[in-house]
């Protein structure tokens, strides 16, 4: 394994060595998509880095909504399109993620989880949103963060926690009571705005994960910060999201929340060159239909930008 990243980071050396490319897009949800959409088509080198999830959560979409004129096929189908488009644009894709970035001067420096290194004129920013929590509890077995109404008979005679006190979690315990065995219906603060519909739900306030306790082959529990043992076989993820912009801290602008700050009604960041679009910019619409708004005005944005500097 160790011999064929050698290899990969010496054929990255060949091809890339110290070109620079004019457009390097971070994510692959439909904002990034779209973005290079945009700049592939215009005719600059585009290369997308796919991250962890190629195509981002769009793909467990079992249709889109609030698309104009309606879209044909599920959310995986669309972003399988949308790569073939690209394909006929040349657009490069790469499978890794971006860990380290310096905007600190231009070209700027991508560094990849491989650790090989990318120079780019320009960077849009499309990496999407991350559930609270997950950070916490790890990305393992049990843990449940896309649950739909149509997953609900899942949990048949299961018992299940739900983390979160805001409507999406009450909404979530709900559906989950459905078909549960049991329910808690884990809340932080000290109180709800709504209540949760069914009998076998339990609400314990003030609560927060502490440990989640497995066997060898499942979840079979949890630990609370009070010390308090509950037997559940998942945990439905339902704290709310925050932007996954860890990377970029102390090198563009961002909100107390960490929503990146664009200049006026561009995808322009708060670093000439540098543009971001969709969920990461956003904490209010979260569409599959506006981040691929904000990719195509960041992919004209980006194009503006490089034939500016003569590109
Ligand atoms: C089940 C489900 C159903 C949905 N249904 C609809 C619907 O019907 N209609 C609708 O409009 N919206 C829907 N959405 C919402 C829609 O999917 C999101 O709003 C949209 O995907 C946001 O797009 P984005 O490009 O901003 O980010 P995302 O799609 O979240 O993409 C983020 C990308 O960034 C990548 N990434 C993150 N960090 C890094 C890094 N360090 N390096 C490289 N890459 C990185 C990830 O791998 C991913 O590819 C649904 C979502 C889900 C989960």
């Amino acid at each position: 394994m160790k011999l064929f990243f050698f290899f990969l980071v010496l054929m990255q050396i060949f091809l890339f060595g110290e070109e620079v490319v004019p457009v390097a897009i971070i994510g692959s949800g439909p904002a990034g998509l779209s973005s290079a959409l945009v700049t592939g088509k215009k005719g600059f080198a585009t290369h997308v880095f796919l991250g962890e999830y190629p195509g981002g959560p769009l793909n467990a979409a079992t249709g889109i909504r609030n698309w104009p004129g309606s879209v044909p096929g599920n959310g995986k189908q669309v972003i399988e399109r949308l790569l073939d488009q690209l394909q006929k644009f040349n657009v490069q894709m790469h499978s890794e993620t971006i860990v380290e970035v310096d905007f600190s001067a231009r070209p700027f420096i991508l560094t990849t989880s491989e650790g090989i290194t990318y120079k780019a004129q320009t960077v849009v920013i499309a990496t999407g949103t991350a559930f609270k929590e997950l950070d916490v509890l790890g990305k393992k077995q049990g843990i449940v963060t896309y649950f739909y109404k149509s997953d609900a008979k899942r949990f048949e005679g299961l018992d299940v926690a739900v983390i979160g006190g805001g409507k999406d979690a009450v909404k979530k315990a709900s559906l989950a009571a459905s078909s549960a065995r049991k329910v808690f219906l884990l809340v932080r603060g000290k109180n709800l705005e709504k209540s949760p519909k069914g009998k076998n739900i339990e609400i314990l306030y003030e609560a927060e994960v502490r440990e989640i306790l497995r066997d060898e082959e499942k979840m079979t529990g949890l630990i609370l910060s009070g010390g308090q043992k509950l037997a559940v076989d998942h945990v439905i993820l339902a704290a709310g999201v925050v932007p996954n912009t860890n990377l970029f801290q102390g090198q563009i602008e961002m909100d107390e929340e960490g929503f990146i700050i664009l200049e006026g009604r561009t995808q322009k960041t708060s670093v000439l060159g540098v543009f971001a679009a969709g969920n990461v910019t956003d904490m209010h619409y979260r569409q599959a239909i506006t981040a691929a708004g904000d990719g195509t005005k960041a992919g004209y944005d980006v194009v503006e930008f490089l034939r500016r500097i003569g590109q």
